[in-house]
This record gives C-alpha cells, structure tokens and sequence, in this order.
C-alpha cells in the first residue's frame, strides 16, 4: 500500500489534505497482530485487553498515561532471540531502550546478555543481579568513575571508542590488577536505515574509530601493545530501524577484513565481532519486519562465506537488538481530550501525554499506529493528528492516522509499540510527571515503574 496515497473509502471532509499516510484500514476495530503485543486481543465488549485485563480496568487502577509492557511477549521475544543465534552466538539486549530492575531479573532469567551506556544503567543491571560477566560497557565518553565500576565490577566486556579510552581502560584495569576483555568499536562507512544504506566516505560522527585511513587498524595495534587489555574482538553498529540486510552484509564484510588483517600483521585471530543492534519493528501495518531466525541465519552465513574466503576460523557472533525485543511488547495508554476538528483538513485529538512521554514522533519524524481501545465504533474513519498536551506545536503523538468519526472525549486511545526509546527517553517538560510502567501477564498486572508524582518534582527542586 502506498504511502501518501490519497485514501479511499469512506472520509470526514470531502478534500483530505497532503500527507504521509495509507488508505484507512478496513476495519478501524481490527487489530494487526503485527504492530500489537502478543497478547493483545479485544473481548466480547470490544475493548482492548492485555495479557488478560481489558484496558478500562487498567486505567482505572494504573490511570493515564501509563506504558503497558505484555511480560510474556518480552519473554518470548528474548528467547526467539537467543534460540535464533543458539550457543554459539552471544544476544545482548541494548538497555538504552528500556531498562528497569524485572526487565533485568528477566533477561537474566530467559539467559540473555546486557549492553549498557552509562552509570545509572550499569547501576541498575548490577542491582537486579545481572552477572558482571554478562555485561558489556558502551558508550563514546565514558568517565573515568563509570570506567572504574565497570572494571572492579568485573563487566565481561568494555566496547572501546577512542584512541583516548583505549590507554584510559588499560592503565584503570592495570591499577586494578587485572586484564579487562575488550573490542574495539569500528566505523565501516555504511549507515543503514530502515529500507536502504548509505555508505559514507567519511567518518563524520562520534561513534567509534573509523576503518578508513587504518585508524582501526592502528587502535588494534595500541591495544594489543597494553598489558592491562584483552582484545577479544571488533565492534560495529550501523543504525536503527534497520529492515535490509545489506547494510550489515557490508559491514561484516569489513570487519572480517579487518580480522584478516590482524592476522596477518600480529598472527592473532580475534575470537568475536559484535555487529550491533538496529533491528526493525513494525510500528505500523506497512512495516514488515524479519524474524529473529531469518536475521540469525543471514548474519551467521554472511560471517561465515566471508570467513571462509579470508581462510579465518569463524568468530563467535554477538549482536545488540535492543528495540527489536521490548519495541513490540508495550503501548501507550492515553485518555482522550479536546477534539478540535479542522475543515477541510484533519482533526486534532488531544491526549493526556505527549511528547514527554513519546519524543520519537518530534525527535525522528518517526511513524506510529493508533487505535480506539475502549469500544468498538462503526463511525466512518476521520483522518486525525494525535498530540499531547505540552506548550510546543511539534508535540505531536501520531502525525496521520485515522479513528472513527464518533470518538469523544474520554475515550481511551492506545499507540502500539511504544516499547523501546519512550520512557527510556520520557522528560518532565512543562513538569510533566513521567507515566508508570505496568507489567501484565497472566491476568495480573503490576506496577515496575511508578508513576512520578509532583513530590518527586518538588524534591529535586531545593532551591
Ligand atoms: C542503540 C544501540 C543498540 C540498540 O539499537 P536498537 O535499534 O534498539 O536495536 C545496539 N548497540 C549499540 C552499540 C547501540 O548504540
């Protein structure tokens, strides 16, 4: 279905405006399993329930906005991972996308690695009794206290991004005594999003240490010469929202190049290449995205034939899906407010959130679905924008989507996949209290991030 399509069927206005946005679905009650967690369904009264509890209950209990994280679709989804890659591959799930405390105690659970990228994460992950071991530490500044706890933590891996980090992490773990295991973060020159990749010549950007020129090439030399590291291997994380293989098909192309190199020069084989996250998820019906089994098969091979032309032994495989895995599994309650319908062009559907709670939309342009979840309707579609509540016209939710024509204000709404970057990215703008993460499984539902009140916002203000 093509986007920006002018939508058939039936409409609210008689000229409906430009746009980035499909035909109505056919059925705006209608719930695609793609864009919704696994336990998503709608009961006899056609409300939305979630692992079991109808969506009214919930606000009820939890009030709005609030994230609903379906438990048993973050386990499954953590497993299919780590069946796809199988022992001899390592999945870390990136905690930048969401991290609390049962997120951990899950991960650990379902046997799952952790990436994180700052004390607080590192924090977290060791509180919830995440294994050091199982942790790997990223980041392009890194201060010398986090690189500190990492390393007396005993972190499995430090991914390092610097020429600056490489001496700083070997002369802290020399301090300390002991020889921390390392890989270097590369630059390929490939940029991938969503359906295409760019390569690009140049390295301008933070991240890493580029391939070109031998700067990786040169980074492996310092860290194999510092009797403080164990360089155990290359990293390399190309983009986000990434649906085309061929971007990391380039990417492990050239880091096993690199491998080869390495040999070559210093007659070491790295045993592991990390190839980073940026999996996609489908945040609506257009969006298709592969299975853990078809990306773990595609990556293993590409190693593989690439490995087998460099006449290198195959290195273990780690990757980073962080959205991929909690992307799906949560959305976003909100109570419907003013309606304000503009002729001729759409109608404005304001909820008791915003860009506070979901930055992605302002931040990224980024796409979303949503849907009437406390009723059924049979009105005809109304082309809507849904937007929040802040002082800022680009606080805007969804951009186009379509609800039916009758909705009214009091309504419940939901954004699926809201899972990853939304409350791991939420703010207090306009001193907005940040919404609750509710947990549901199994006709229980319950609270691992709690709401923020406004004592929280006074205790932090002590002026
Ligand atoms: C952000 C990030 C990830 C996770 O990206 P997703 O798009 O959430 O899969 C993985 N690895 C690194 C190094 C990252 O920076």
């Amino acid at each position: 279905m093509s986007r920006s399509a002018h939508p058939a069927g039936p409409r609210h206005a008689d000229v409906l405006p430009e746009g980035h946005y499909s035909a109505p679905a056919a059925d705006l009650n209608a719930l695609d399993e793609k864009v919704w967690s696994r336990t998503v369904t709608r009961d006899a009264d056609g409300a939305l329930t979630v692992g079991g509890i109808a969506v009214a209950r919930l606000a009820e209990e939890f009030g709005t906005p609030a994230y609903f994280l379906d438990e048993s679709d973050f386990r499954a989804r953590c497993r299919a991972w780590a069946d796809a890659f199988g022992p001899d591959a390592d999945v870390f799930y990136a905690g930048k996308a969401f991290l609390s405390r049962a997120v951990v105690r899950w991960l650990t659970e379902e046997g799952l690695n952790l990436d994180v990228c700052s004390g607080g994460e590192l924090t977290t992950a060791l509180d919830a009794g995440m294994p050091a071991e199982r942790i790997a530490f990223h980041g392009n500044n890194k201060t010398v206290a986090e690189i500190e706890r990492a390393v007396t933590a005993g972190v499995g891996r430090i991914v390092l991004d610097s020429f600056q980090e490489i001496v700083r992490v070997a002369h802290i773990a020399q301090r300390h005594g002991v020889r921390q295991r390392v890989q270097i973060r590369v630059t390929v020159g490939v940029e991938a999003h969503t359906h295409e990749f760019i390569a690009t010549a140049h390295e301008d950007q933070k991240f890493g240490i580029a391939l070109a020129d031998g700067q990786a090439a040169e980074a492996v030399r310092r860290a194999l010469s510092l009797d403080g590291l164990d360089l155990i291997g290359v990293h390399s994380h190309i983009g986000s929202q990434i649906f085309d293989m061929a971007g990391f098909e380039v990417s492990a192309r050239r880091v096993v190049q690199l491998l080869a190199e390495i040999r070559d020069e210093h007659g070491v084989e790295l045993p592991e290449i990390d190839l980073g996250g940026g999996l996609g998820i489908a945040y609506t019906s257009d969006d298709d995205p592969r299975e853990p089994h078809e990306i773990a098969k595609a990556l293993s091979d590409i190693v593989t034939r690439e490995c087998e032309a460099a006449k290198l032994r195959t290195p273990r495989i780690s990757v980073e899906p962080g959205r991929a895995i909690v992307g799906p599994t949560a959305f976003t309650l909100y109570e419907v407010g003013t309606i304000k319908p503009l002729e001729g062009l759409r109608t404005y559907v304001s909820v008791d959130g915003g860009m506070s709670d979901n930055i992605r939309t302002a931040l990224y342009d980024a796409e979303y679905s949503v849907a009437l979840v406390s009723r059924t309707s049979d009105a005809e579609p109304m082309l809507v924008r849904v937007v929040g509540k802040h002082c800022e016209s680009g606080d805007i939710v969804v951009k186009d989507a379509f609800l039916p024509a009758d909705l009214a204000p009091g309504d419940l709404i939901a954004v699926p996949a809201t899972g990853a970057y939304c409350r791991s990215m939420a703010s207090n703008y306009n001193h907005a209290l940040r919404p609750p993460v509710v947990a549901v499984r199994d006709g229980e539902a319950r609270v691992i991030v709690r709401r923020e009140t406004e004592e929280d916002l006074l205790r932090l203000d002590v002026g």
